[in-house]
């Protein structure tokens, strides 16, 4: 029996009728941006991440780009991100001119460690951008304590986590601007690229919807030096039916993640995801480490089973990032998770047979 890492197969089976009536209500709409139904979608999007405001655009990288624009940043800025993050969030902060600073993780949950924050802050530090990585929540509330310490802005990278909670609050609602991905394979993605930018602060809200469309809010009057980053209307349809089972989808990830924890505690040496006691976590990935992660791929992989690894090389190896001129050895933390980090199969429709099968396959192993 073969499991893919991902299957989109069981989401849409459901979803099939009322998707393809979202199509034709587009199709014979004869709008197809910057319409009904984008506006519909940030409306809906708003509520559900309990913000003023949320405002589509092309893609997560974008949402986090714009962000950073609209609070300024730029040349001679330094950003605080995690040193264990999806390069985009580094690249997010490049665009601007400004520089990533990289900083460990707490090396259980995975997240930016807010310790390490502080020793990070210099006088050029103007924004931190937490990574809700993998789905689970940062400590947000010492990361918004030490923000207003030092006159910090915060910018959450909240593409993997829709819907994750720090004590109680959503993800995505803390920051002064945050930047949420909808690629097809995260929690909530539509069938194509999409993000959206959530902040409270309707200043920061209007920018953004100039910066997105050509630096214009009425047609033809540009009031700076804008781009095209606007999120389809065909998409914003497909994301609003999507949205309305995004909590259940969401349970049907966490009911997976909680038979691995229980079939996987005590074999060999695996390392499960350990959950901070004032977090949540939506399980857009299940990680696990082995010191012997590469020959458990192999295996898993000759079984039938689909594994990536997240991430194989940490940004600051990158040879993008070459020019920042850091070394093996400068974050031993996100290397060490480089190593041993193993994503094993997690969608929602996983069956019990998915689920024992992937089991099976690792108890086989060790
Ligand atoms: C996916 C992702 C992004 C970028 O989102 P796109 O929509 O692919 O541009 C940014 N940060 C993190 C942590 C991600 O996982």
């Amino acid at each position: 029996m073969s499991v893919p890492f991902l299957n989109f197969k069981p989401q849409h089976d459901l979803l099939r009728e009322e998707m393809f009536k979202a199509y034709q209500m587009v199709y014979d709409s004869n709008w197809y941006i910057m319409g009904k139904c984008l506006t519909n979608f940030e409306a809906e999007y708003a509520t559900f991440n309990d913000v003023k405001h949320a405002i589509g655009v092309s893609n997560g990288l974008d949402a986090l780009y714009l962000g950073l624009k609209a609070l300024n940043i730029g040349e001679g800025d330094e950003v605080i991100v995690p040193s264990n993050t999806y390069i985009a969030t580094a690249l997010a902060v490049s665009y601007t001119g400004a520089k990533p600073v990289f900083v460990e993780p707490n090396p259980h949950t995975y997240n930016i460690d807010p310790q390490n924050i502080l020793k990070a802050i210099g006088p050029k530090t103007k924004a931190i951008m937490p990574v809700h990585l993998y789905g689970q929540a940062c400590e947000m509330t010492e990361i918004m304590d030490i923000a207003k310490q030092h006159g910090l802005y915060v910018v959450e990278d909240n593409a993997q986590s829709h819907g994750a909670t720090y004590n109680g609050k959503i993800t995505g609602s803390f920051g002064d601007v945050n930047g949420v991905s909808f690629y097809p394979g995260k929690n909530l993605g539509a069938l194509g690229d999409a993000g959206a930018v959530t902040t409270n602060d309707p200043e920061i809200a209007e920018r953004i919807k100039g910066l997105r469309n050509y630096g214009s809010k009425v047609k033809y009057v540009n009031e700076e030096i804008g781009h095209n980053m606007r999120l389809d209307e065909l998409q914003a349809a497909f994301l609003s039916v999507k949205l309305k089972h995004l909590m259940s989808f969401t349970q049907q990830r966490v009911e997976v993640a909680a038979s691995y924890n229980e079939a996987l505690k005590n074999v060999g040496d695996l390392i499960l995801p350990e959950v901070h006691a004032n977090a949540s976590h939506v399980y857009h990935l299940y990680v696990v480490r082995t010191k012997h992660r590469d020959e458990l791929q192999k295996h898993l992989n000759n079984d039938g089973i689909g594994t990536l690894i997240h991430y194989p090389i940490p940004p600051h190896l990158q040879q993008a990032y070459a020019h920042l001129q850091l070394q093996k050895g400068d974050f031993p933390i996100a290397e060490e998770l480089a190593d041993t980090s193993l994503s094993i199969p997690m969608w929602p429709g996983m069956t019990t047979e998915d689920i024992n099968a992937v089991i099976a396959s690792i108890k086989s192993f060790f």
